[in-house]
């Protein structure tokens, strides 16, 4: 086996109970020399955190509801200090030893807690890809300020960084993001106007969480990567193209100067985009799954549908915007996602509200983060509102 190079590095995961927060500990347990794991993150996932404080022994657990944590305070064993609330977060993310902070929370619930990481000077391997679509000015300035890497996990933005490692900025010509369309690609409107939770959370090729499963069937998934993309690699959103690949095996491809064009290919599977987030300029060996090329296969391409697809448009229309936008988009979108896993909105509800939201919404341009904070509670009691109008309306009919 090869040498692994670096020197240990200690790890805090924000969202340990989480599909990537999993994964990540899959990826962390390979490699006893080389991570520790400090702290472990989660919303209420009680029976969960304390298998893997038992597994992995953290140094400090938080579990963000104060209920779940009281019914397994009694039972974590010593070594750990186990946390309750909001506010513990800090001491799971800032505490001395921890290098490097997995941000792995859904939604904007990661945002503050990923600040107080920055700010601590912690590097971070970034899952939580709201984070960058509310804040990606604020959080980019931060990161330069503190000195911090922004690394990403997301499979796109990995493959991205791949395919850039070792190219100068100005031979890039565009960015192409991969999107396997979900579990909807091909399908017409009309198709749409029936499906079920059950048929959304039916991911042709990833396990993930279910907020995710539902981004990457409305295609917002997609939207939301290229504000990713823009913040994290510095492009301009027209030189981010974005390209229906079904089979989901190449993440992501950059265009040089020249009409080369570099993919990275990998089986759908997070453990490789997270480990290279921790090792990131190096290469680690690993035993992750592998491609294999005796089989025949077929890659193909094809433009995304835009008409039917509308959050897509949405969200670039909200990064040209710019401002507190896509903020309001994001919100709107969380509380679109929640109402139709709730049965409360239909499929094609979810881009009407969110269109809604953004066109309700008074754009603050420079934001400061109180004003991201806002724009994010207002948007999300806009969406809100709308949902119980439409509700009231739909009872009365
Ligand atoms: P998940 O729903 O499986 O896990 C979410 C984690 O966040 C859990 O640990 C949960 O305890 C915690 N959490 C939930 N609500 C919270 C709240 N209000 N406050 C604080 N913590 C909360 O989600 P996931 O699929 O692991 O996704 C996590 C992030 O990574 C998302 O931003 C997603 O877009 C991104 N991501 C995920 C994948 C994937 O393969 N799952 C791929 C790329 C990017
Ligand atoms: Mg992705």
């Amino acid at each position: 086996m090869l040498e692994q190079p670096g020197t240990m590095k200690n790890i805090a995961i924000l969202g340990s109970t989480g599909s990537i927060g999993r994964n990540s500990l899959e990826v962390l347990k390979q490699y006893p020399e080389k991570f520790r794991v400090l702290s472990l993150a989660a919303y209420s996932n009680a029976r969960l955190l304390l298998r893997q404080i038992e597994e992995f022994h953290p140094a400090v657990a938080v579990l963000i509801d104060e209920n779940a944590a009281g019914r397994i305070r009694s039972s974590v064993p010593a070594g750990t200090t186990l946390l309750a609330g909001q506010d513990a977060l800090v001491d799971a993310v800032s505490h001395d030893d921890v290098d490097v902070v997995i941000s792995a929370f859904v939604g904007f619930a990661g945002l503050q807690p990923t600040i107080t990481a920055i700010k601590s000077g912690k590097d971070i391997a970034l899952a939580n890809k709201e984070i960058l679509v509310v804040a990606g000015e604020i959080v980019t300035q931060l990161a330069r300020e503190h000195d911090v890497r922004l690394m990403p996990v997301d499979s796109e933005h990995s493959a991205i960084l791949q395919c850039l490692t070792g190219e100068a900025r100005k031979a890039v010509r565009r960015l192409i993001l991969t999107a396997s369309g979900g579990p909807f690609v091909g399908k017409s409107r009309e198709e749409l106007a029936h499906v079920t939770i059950k048929d959304a959370l039916n991911h042709p090729n990833w396990s993930m969480g279910n907020k995710i499963t539902i981004d990457s069937a409305t295609l917002m998934n997609k939207g939301l990567e290229i504000i990713e993309a823009h913040w994290l690699f510095d492009i301009p959103p027209a030189d981010i193209d974005v390209v229906v690949h079904p089979q989901s095996i190449i993440h992501s491809m950059v265009e040089f100067v020249d009409g080369s064009v570099k993919a990275q290919l990998g089986v759908p599977d997070m453990k490789l985009p997270i480990l290279y987030a921790l090792t990131w300029p190096e290469r680690f060996t690993s035993s992750f799954p592998r491609l294999d090329f005796s089989m025949p296969r077929d890659l193909t391409f094809r433009e995304p549908d835009l008409e039917t697809f509308r959050c897509l448009s949405l969200a670039r229309e909200a990064l040209e915007q710019g401002g507190t936008v896509p903020a309001a988009l994001n919100a709107a979108n969380e509380i679109a996602v929640e109402a139709f896993l709730s049965g409360t909105i239909t499929f094609l509800d979810i881009p009407e509200l969110i269109g809604e939201c953004m066109q309700q919404h008074q754009n603050h341009q420079q934001p400061g983060i109180e004003d991201i904070f806002a724009a994010d509670e207002e948007s999300r009691q806009v969406a809100q509102q709308l949902i119980e109008r439409n509700r009231r309306v739909t009872m009365t009919v």
